[in-house]
C-alpha cells in the first residue's frame, strides 16, 4: 500500500513521520493509500516553509505578467486532466462524477480569474495630494502562506486561494484534508509541469499536529482555512495570536424559504438538488426548508417527491444521483442526528437510515431523509448535519421566516423562492447571510466574487476568491513623494 509523499522543493519526499492513516473509498471501505500524520510532520512543515521562503524571494521580483504564465499552463493542464481528477475526487470523497467534474470546473475558473493579476493588482496614484507632493499605494506580496483544506471539495477549495497567492508574488503551502489527499497529489503532478520555481508551492500531508506546526511557524504569514466552525474558530484565534493574517471559513446550516407565489415545480427540484447534492456534504447545502403561508400546499409534496427520486450509490455509476457520506463515523453521526430529530418531535416522512446498496454493502451510505415539523425550539434545527437530511418547517409569514434565519448562529447562505421582486428585495436586504440566492438553491459565488460567509460561518475580514483574495494576499504600502523642481539640473 502506497504511503503518500509530500512535495517539497520540487521533489516528492517521504514524510519525517512514520505514523499513517488509511485513505478510504467511502463507497467501498477499500483503502486507497496511507497518509502521513502525527507530530513528526512538523519537520515536513519546516522543510516546506524553508523552501517556500527561498523561492519567494526571487518570485516577488518576477514581473506579474511573467508570474501568471504558469497559471495559463495550469488552466490548460487542469482541463486536459479534468476527467482523471474528477474520478479521483469521486473515489476518495464519494460524490458523483458529475459533481466532481463541476467541482474541477470551479477550480479552473479561479485560475482564470487569477490570470488577470496584472490588472487586479493595480493600485492607486494621485498627483498633487499637496502642492508638489504625489501619493500612491502599491500592493506587495505578504510572503509565504498556507491553505488548510476540508474533505468535501478535495479539488476546488485550494483554488479559492492558491492561484491568487502565487500570482500576487507569494509562496504557498497546501495541507489537504487527511481524508482526501489524493486529488492534490494529482494536482501537484500538474503544477510540476507549469514552470513555477521549485519550492514556491509545496504539499505537506497531515492532520491536527501538522496544522499546529503551520500556525506556529514564524515564516508563515497568511492562513487560509476552510472546515468546521469549531476548528475555524480555534484556527482564527491561534493564527492571529501568532501574528498572521487569517481567513477561516466555517460550517453552516442553510435555509431555503419557499413562498406560495414561487414556481413550485422549479423550487422543488432545486431544493432537492441543494439538500442532497454531494450527499448534503456541501457548506452551501440547504438543510432547513421553510414553506410559508396559510397552508403547506402542494410544495411539500413536490419537495418530498424530489427527495424520493434521488438514486443513491457509487458515484462513478452514471445512473446515481447521490454518493455515500465520507466515513463510517460520519454515517453514524448523521444517523444519530436523525434519531435526535425524531426524539425532539420531528416526523420522519422519509428515513434514509440503515441503507445498504447492492454491491457496495461496506459503503457509508445514508439515503435521502426528510424530517417534517422539526421543532423550532429543538437542537436539530440549529445543528449542522452535513448529510442528506432535509428538515421541513412551516411558518406563517415571510417576516417570521427571516426572523427564523437571523436567529441562527451560522450565516453562510440563505435562499428564497418567489415571483415577487418586493419580497426578494426585502429578503436580500434583511437576511443575515453572506451568500444569498433568489430562486437559486446553491448560491455559490463565481470566482470573480468573494466566497462570503457571516457569523459563525466565517472568522476574518477578507474571504477567498476574486478581489478579496487579491487584498488578502497583498499588503498595501503607501508612498508620499516630494521632488522639488529646484533640485532638477537643467539640460
Ligand atoms: P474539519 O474542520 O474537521 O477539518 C478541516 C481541516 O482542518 C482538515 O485539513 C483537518 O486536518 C484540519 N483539522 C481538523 N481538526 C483540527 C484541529 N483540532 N486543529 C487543527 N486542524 C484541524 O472539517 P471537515 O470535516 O474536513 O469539513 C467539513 C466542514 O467544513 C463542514 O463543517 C463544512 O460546512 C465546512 N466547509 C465550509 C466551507 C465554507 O466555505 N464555509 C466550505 C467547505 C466546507
Amino acid at each position: 500500500m502506497e504511503t503518500l509523499r509530500n512535495h517539497i522543493q520540487g521533489e516528492w519526499t517521504a514524510s519525517a513521520s512514520t505514523d499513517t492513516l488509511p485513505v478510504e473509498n467511502p463507497a467501498t471501505s477499500e483503502t486507497l493509500a496511507q497518509v502521513p500524520i502525527g507530530p513528526d510532520t512538523a519537520a515536513d512543515v519546516n522543510a516546506a516553509v524553508a523552501a517556500a521562503v527561498t523561492a519567494q524571494r526571487a518570485w516577488r521580483e518576477t514581473p506579474v505578467g511573467d508570474r501568471v504564465q504558469p497559471l495559463f499552463r495550469l488552466k490548460l493542464l487542469l482541463e486536459e486532466h479534468r476527467e482523471d481528477l474528477a474520478r479521483t475526487i469521486t473515489l476518495e470523497c464519494g460524490k458523483t462524477i458529475g459533481e466532481a467534474r463541476g467541482e474541477m470546473q470551479r477550480a479552473i475558473e479561479n485560475v482564470e480569474v487569477a490570470c488577470g493579476m496584472p490588472v487586479l493588482m493595480q493600485s492607486e496614484f494621485i498627483e498633487d495630494i499637496a502642492r508638489g507632493i504625489d501619493e500612491f499605494m502599491i500592493r506587495q506580496p505578504v510572503g509565504v502562506g498556507c491553505c488548510i483544506a476540508p474533505f468535501n471539495f478535495p479539488g476546488m477549495i485550494v483554488f479559492w486561494f492558491l492561484p491568487y497567492a502565487v500570482a500576487c508574488g507569494n509562496g504557498f503551502i497546501i495541507k489537504p484534508s487527511e481524508k482526501v489527499p489524493l486529488t492534490m497529489v494529482k494536482v501537484f503532478e500538474l503544477l510540476d509541469q507549469c514552470g513555477f520555481p521549485k519550492g514556491l508551492i509545496n504539499l505537506v500531508h497531515g492532520g491536527r499536529e501538522t496544522v499546529d506546526a503551520l500556525l506556529e511557524h514564524p515564516d508563515i504569514k497568511t492562513v487560509s482555512f476552510v472546515g468546521s466552525s469549531t476548528v475555524a474558530r480555534q484556527i482564527y484565534a491561534k493564527a492571529s495570536a501568532h501574528g498572521k493574517r487569517v481567513q477561516a471559513q466555517g460550517g453552516a446550516k442553510n435555509p431555503i424559504i419557499v413562498l406560495p407565489d414561487a414556481d413550485l415545480e422549479m423550487a422543488a427540484k432545486i431544493v432537492g438538488d441543494s439538500v442532497y447534492g454531494c450527499a448534503g456534504q456541501r457548506c452551501l447545502a440547504a438543510s432547513n426548508i421553510v414553506t410559508v403561508g396559510d397552508e403547506k400546499g402542494d410544495v411539500r409534496d413536490a419537495i418530498l417527491a424530489a427527495a424520493e427520486s434521488k438514486r443513491t450509490g457509487f458515484g462513478l455509476d452514471d445512473a446515481v444521483d447521490m454518493g455515500p457520506v465520507i466515513s463510517a463515523e460520519s454515517k453514524a453521526r448523521v444517523e444519530s442526528l436523525i434519531a435526535q430529530g425524531i426524539q425532539e418531535g420531528a416526523k420522519p416522512v422519509l428515513d434514509g437510515r440503515g441503507a445498504s446498496i447492492d454491491g457496495y454493502e461496506k459503503g457509508h451510505f445514508v439515503r435521502p431523509t426528510v424530517l417534517e415539523d422539526v421543532p423550532l425550539d429543538g437542537d436539530l434545527v440549529r445543528t449542522e448535519i452535513f448529510g442528506p437530511v432535509m428538515s421541513l418547517l412551516h411558518l406563517k409569514t415571510i417576516d417570521e421566516a427571516i426572523d427564523f434565519i437571523n436567529g441562527g448562529a451560522y450565516g453562510n447562505m440563505a435562499c428564497l423562492f418567489t415571483s415577487s421582486g418586493a419580497h426578494a428585495r426585502a429578503f436580500r436586504y434583511r437576511a443575515q447571510a453572506g451568500n444569498i440566492g433568489i430562486n437559486i438553491g446553491v448560491a455559490a459565488p463565481m470566482a470573480q466574487f468573494p466566497f462570503s460567509g457571516w457569523k459563525e460561518s466565517f472568522f476574518g475580514d477578507l474571504h477567498g476568491q476574486g478581489k478579496h483574495a487579491v487584498e488578502f494576499f497583498t499588503q498595501t504600502k503607501v508612498v508620499v513623494e516630494r521632488w522639488p523642481k529646484e533640485w532638477s539640473r537643467q539640460f
